[in-house]
């Protein structure tokens, strides 16, 4: 599904486009070399890897995979990916060893607990083949994208700015949705003291598109949706939750009806 001139969504729960435990995974044209954000938990990836040849790219050109922060969701599916192309997996530096080693990983031992895998499937960790830091510039092909580091959701969360012509387009994973929720949880790494001190790093970015790690993105206006976010966490009272209102992605009984 192309949504700017550049970016495409090849993969996605809320859209039908991959499996349903699936982040948004968005691919982007960045002309001789292609470059995926996100690649979902590992259960959709042939539908991922379809949909990008569906949306007329070949997988061989695809070079980077980029992870917006350790939460499997994200990138599980990345390993098939890297054997399956030429890709290399990049990571926040502040995410690598979460990622390499998931033997004590807060969110996987908790979606386990509930039941919230599909019987069969195995978690397995993954070595990124490269890491960047906050403020990092990261040339692909002839786009260039600025690493933004947002601690908040997790201490390694990383949002990605790059132009597509005069679009300015800010990926964000899961630390700011549509309407400035944010990915408050309660779970080991999430901090709302972080979120206050890292969100302000978003403002005055002139952002156009806002692409989530899950549900609506928006292709126009999205800095509105970061000043809502940064305006609710200079108050008192908690800041909507994205995943407050999508409780249900995280209901079994809800899960099973969908994946069968
Ligand atoms: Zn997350």
């Amino acid at each position: 599904m192309r949504l700017t001139k550049r970016t495409h969504l090849v993969g996605s729960e809320q859209f039908g486009l991959s499996h349903p435990l699936d982040c948004n995974c968005y691919l982007i044209d960045c002309g001789s070399e292609l470059a995926l954000v996100d690649c979902g938990l590992g259960l959709g990836t042939e539908e991922v890897l379809s949909n990008i040849t569906r949306s007329g790219f070949e997988i061989e050109r695809l070079t980077h995979i980029l992870i917006t922060h350790s939460h499997i969701g994200h990138w599980g599916g990345s390993e098939t990916i890297r054997k399956r192309t030429k890709a290399r997996i990049w990571a926040s530096t502040l995410g690598v060893s979460s990622m390499s080693n998931i033997d004590n990983d807060p969110g996987i031992r908790i979606n386990v607990k509930f039941g919230r895998y599909p019987s069969g499937f195995v978690p397995r960790s993954c070595v990124p083949d490269s890491s960047f830091s906050d403020g990092d510039q990261i040339k692909i092909g002839d786009v260039e994208f600025r690493m933004i580091q947002v601690q908040g959701h997790t201490k390694d969360s990383t949002c990605f700015l790059f132009k597509d012509d005069s679009t300015q387009c800010l990926f964000t994973g899961d630390t700011v949705f549509y309407a400035g929720k944010i990915g408050l949880l309660n779970l080991e790494g999430c901090s709302l003291e972080d979120y206050r001190r890292d969100i302000s790093k978003l403002a005055d970015l002139n952002v156009d598109a806002l692409f989530p790690g899950h549900s609506v993105f928006v292709l126009n206006r999205g800095q509105k949706h970061i000043e809502r976010a940064i305006h609710k966490l200079s108050d008192f009272v908690l800041p909507e939750s994205f995943f407050e209102d999508n409780e249900f992605v995280w209901d079994r009984d809800y899960l099973k009806t969908l994946t069968g």
